[in-house]
């Protein structure tokens, strides 16, 4: 009997351990992962825009085209472009946008030395303190590419990296052909790339026939802070 209760006891021991390795283990999953987001996983029908490079000249009509569908965006912008259109980065602020770091050159992170890239997070993350009064927490680095030093650096600054998981291909695809490919790959939690820093490109002449299709669809649109936010929902599904 006293032995039974104590083989009970040992089983329920392991068993509480081992649930709480489990527990540790997709809670330490989900920190590694959360530290760079390419989607969020959910069922809801939520989805984030986002706007590369700029600002530009291509900047207020973005925005007007946002603005009178009621859509909230996020703009990964860069440094010196910040510094040649403050009004630009400030009225996407105003306009209820979310605004994230992009470096401060858009030079490809692989290319420079550690110094070099604390330089290029830092001097954007200043500049985004003094125009909007804001601590960013958003960072995308050029062409999607990272490592540990970015990662840890990324970190240190409580920024989350944030890639994508549908490429609008609008830097070099046509009208249509960006279409397609918005609205074909376009799942709940997914986040979409979009430039509006270089140019001329035809995104905002694609911009609202996506947004009223994908409103069609059901889906919302929330900048991509809100849309982290989603990542609460994901240890109820990994634990079951
Ligand atoms: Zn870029």
């Amino acid at each position: 009997m006293v032995i039974t209760i104590v083989k009970k006891k040992l089983l329920l021991g392991i068993g509480l351990a081992a649930l709480a390795l489990l527990g540790s283990e997709v809670e330490k999953t989900l920190a590694d992962n959360a530290r760079v987001v390419k989607y969020i996983p959910t069922t809801h029908k939520i989805v984030a825009l986002t706007f590369d490079d700029g600002p530009g000249k291509k900047t207020p009509e973005i925005l007007s085209i946002l603005r009178a569908r009621n859509v909230r965006a996020t703009f990964f912008v860069v440094g010196e472009m910040v510094e040649k259109y403050p009004q630009y980065v400030r009225d996407e602020f105003a306009g209820g946008h979310e605004v994230g770091n992009h470096t401060f050159t858009h030079v490809r992170l692989s290319h420079i030395n550690k110094e070099k890239l604390l330089n290029e997070l830092d001097r954007t993350d200043r500049l985004l303190a003094k125009t909007l009064g804001i601590k960013c927490t958003l960072f995308r680095p050029p062409g999607g590419g990272y490592d540990h030093t970015l990662l840890d650096e990324a970190s240190r600054r409580d920024y989350t990296i944030v890639l994508w998981s549908v490429d609008s291909h609008d830097w070099y695809s046509s009208g249509e052909g960006i279409v397609r490919s918005v609205l074909r790959n376009t799942r709940p939690g997914g986040i979409i790339l979009f430039h509006d820093g270089i140019g001329p490109l035809p995104t905002s002449k694609v911009l609202p026939l996506i947004i009223d299709r994908l409103k069609e669809q059901g889906y919302e649109f929330l900048t991509v802070s809100e849309l982290l936010r989603y990542y609460e929902e994901r240890p109820k599904y990994s634990v079951d």
